[in-house]
């Protein structure tokens, strides 16, 4: 089954609406598509040990859905403000007849890192594939000089300081054959001025995948990144203004937004043994057309 990329919303744009971040996928509207009736399974994944950061929503959900239909148990991380979208989360991945385990996590101490990983691994036994996907973005009009260490500090620790906690946390348990796929952004590459400190983060996570890909390619370890377009989630109304939400996405070639179920297949081919065993220090785009070098 395919998914509805004819919603007129993205090409017409999102009605006005605004969240605090992090945000609720029940506050949306229209909801995202996760892909709850179009993903199928084809066991690409089967019996792999996997933890997605911020899975309870947007690209994380649907990642930790994908990864479920292909037979992967799915440990993910959600903040407090976010039990609701975790319990869907869940409920998804439990469906597929799989183990999952939902942790409450802050990601900005690495005592915090340090604790997801050693439940991710007593959950599931193990740990083969680490996906980094938590983020924190926030649109401003304002000039750098108006940017207070508080704006500062959130975003490079919850982008860089936490996925190098993360990483050193569970590289130990990863084996021969495991990867770690980061989630970068088309900002990395064609960086906004009103996004001037997250995308400044992505671009450090493009720097980080290839030079950890050289680190632990040795050990059999492989480290990715999906570079997302603009993705319909909660992520957005909580952090852009109406106006940008009004014509979010219509800037790409393809002239619309894209939905987290899109994103969620570049995930699965990155963590599959058979089919990605020589991608190692890529960066894959999914951004409706953009570049992304
Ligand atoms: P989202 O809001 O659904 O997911 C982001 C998640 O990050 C949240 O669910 C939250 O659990 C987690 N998070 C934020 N701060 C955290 C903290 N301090 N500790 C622990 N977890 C925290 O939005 P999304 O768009 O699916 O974002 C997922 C990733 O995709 C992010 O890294 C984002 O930068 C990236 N991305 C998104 C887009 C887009 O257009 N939506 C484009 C490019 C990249
Ligand atoms: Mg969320």
């Amino acid at each position: 089954m395919t998914i509805d990329t004819d919603r007129p919303e993205l090409r017409n744009g999102f009605p006005p609406q605004q969240q605090q971040p992090p945000g609720l996928t029940s506050d949306m509207d229209p909801l995202p598509d996760h892909g709850e009736d179009s993903y199928e399974g084809h066991g690409r994944l089967q019996g792999l040990r996997t933890l997605i950061t911020g899975g309870d929503s947007g690209i994380g959900r649907a990642v930790a859905l994908a990864y479920a239909r292909e037979g992967a148990d799915v440990a993910f991380t959600y903040l407090p403000e976010e039990k609701p979208d975790a319990d869907r989360t869940t409920e998804l991945v439990e469906a597929a007849g799989v183990t999952c385990r939902a942790i409450e996590a802050d990601l900005r101490t690495s005592a915090a890192c340090d604790q997801v990983v050693a439940e991710t691994v007593e959950a599931l036994g193990g740990l083969d594939v680490l996906v980094n996907n938590a983020g924190y973005q926030m649109a401003r009009e304002e000039a750098v000089e108006d940017l207070t260490d508080e704006n500062i500090s959130r975003t490079l620790t919850t982008n860089l300081e936490a996925l190098l906690w993360m990483c050193r946390a569970a590289v130990p348990h990863l084996g021969e054959g495991a990867s770690i796929i980061n989630v970068s952004s088309i900002q990395a590459f064609s960086p906004s001025t009103a996004l001037l400190d997250y995308a400044a983060t992505k671009a450090g996570i493009n720097n980080l995948t290839v030079n950890l890909a050289a680190q632990l390619g040795p050990r059999g370890i492989r480290v990715n990144a999906v570079a997302p377009g603009p993705i319909w989630t909660p992520l957005q109304p909580a952090t852009q203004s109406t106006e940008k939400l009004e014509v979010f996405g219509q800037e790409t070639p393809l002239g619309r937004a894209g939905q987290p179920a899109e994103v969620a297949p570049a995930f699965v081919f990155l963590a599959s043994r058979a089919e990605a065993s020589y991608v190692s220090g890529t960066v894959l785009g999914v951004t409706g057309g953009k570049p992304v070098f």
